[in-house]
């Protein structure tokens, strides 16, 4: 299996088969994202990535999960995934799903049927990174997409059939924003809906414009008891009506949390408030990205 630079995917494709069809994000001007910034985006020759599969096939017996690589694999057009999907559903009869990294505009450039299309050749769920409500946020951190965009895209995506998992960041908006970046974030995913989210919490590295802000005092990063707080405000702001499933239980949270909204949403919030009374965060030293 060939690689080109770091790889990266979500903690849940822990055992997938990655295979690169993208080399790098499209937008890679996130001002908190080191992923890919030493790569320059392109697409990989559908003959590479078939050869990769095929070698996958002679050195796996069983391949049950398929991520497909690197930042938002979802840019690609139909016409270039099928291909791909389709092969991997010859060859790979046992894979139960295809998933990748998406941006909502990818889902946006997409018709309906498209998205219905890719779905049904296997392409069963689409991580994407909303990482705050805010649009004062969004536009702060160069997202390069607006807070209707995500909305709507991560919307179409479910409309699809497939699942949608969406990822917000605490602490991103700083001692400045964190009320607003709560607030919105909570009323995002009840205005989305999503199958799936992941509540990350910020981590700067040094090589990323943010960590400059950080530097000059611009911006002033969240204690662990900020971050709390921040997330009760989330969550209470956030009200959806079908199940969403939610998770906090990444290396960089403070606390892990995971339970099915609306259901659980009472009891996450009794977690945080007695991890606030408690002093009882993961130490500094234990977080990682
Ligand atoms: S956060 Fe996502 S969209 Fe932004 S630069 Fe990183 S990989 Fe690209």
């Amino acid at each position: 299996m060939r690689y080109e630079g770091n790889i990266f995917r979500p903690p849940s494709e822990a055992y997938s088969l990655l295979v690169q069809v993208t080399v790098g994000c499209t937008h890679n001007k996130c001002t908190f994202c080191s992923m890919y910034k030493d790569k320059q985006f392109h697409i990989r020759k559908l003959d590479d990535i078939l050869e990769d599969l095929a070698w996958a096939r002679r050195h796996y017996a069983r391949v049950e999960r398929i991520f497909l690589c690197d930042g938002d694999a979802l840019a690609l057009s139909v016409n270039k995934l099928m291909p791909i999907l389709n092969y991997i559903r010859e060859n790979f009869p046992e894979c139960e799903r295809v998933t990748a990294y998406a941006r909502a505009e990818d889902a946006l450039r997409k018709t309906d049927e498209e998205l219905k299309q890719l779905y049904e050749a296997g392409l069963t769920m689409a991580y994407v990174g909303a990482e705050s409500g805010s649009e004062k946020v969004l536009e702060d951190i160069h997202k390069g997409e607006t807070r209707q965009q995500l909305i709507d895209g991560v919307k179409k995506i479910e409309a699809s059939g497939m699942k949608a998992s969406v990822t917000f960041i605490s602490g991103l908006a700083g001692k400045a924003g964190w009320e607003e970046h709560a607030i919105e974030s909570g009323k995002m995913i009840s205005e989305m809906s999503p199958s799936y989210v992941a509540l990350l919490t910020l981590i700067v590295d040094p090589s990323v414009p943010m960590a400059k802000d950080i530097e000059s005092g611009k911006m002033e990063l969240l204690s662990a008891e900020e971050v709390m707080k921040e997330t009760l405000l989330m969550l209470e702001n956030t009200n959806v009506t079908r199940k969403c499933v939610f998770r906090s239980n990444h290396a960089s949270n403070y606390l892990s949390l995971k339970g099915n909204l609306p259901d659980d949403k009472e009891r996450m919030m009794e977690q945080i408030r007695e991890a606030m009374s408690n002093h009882m965060f993961k130490d500094e030293m234990f977080r990682a990205l």
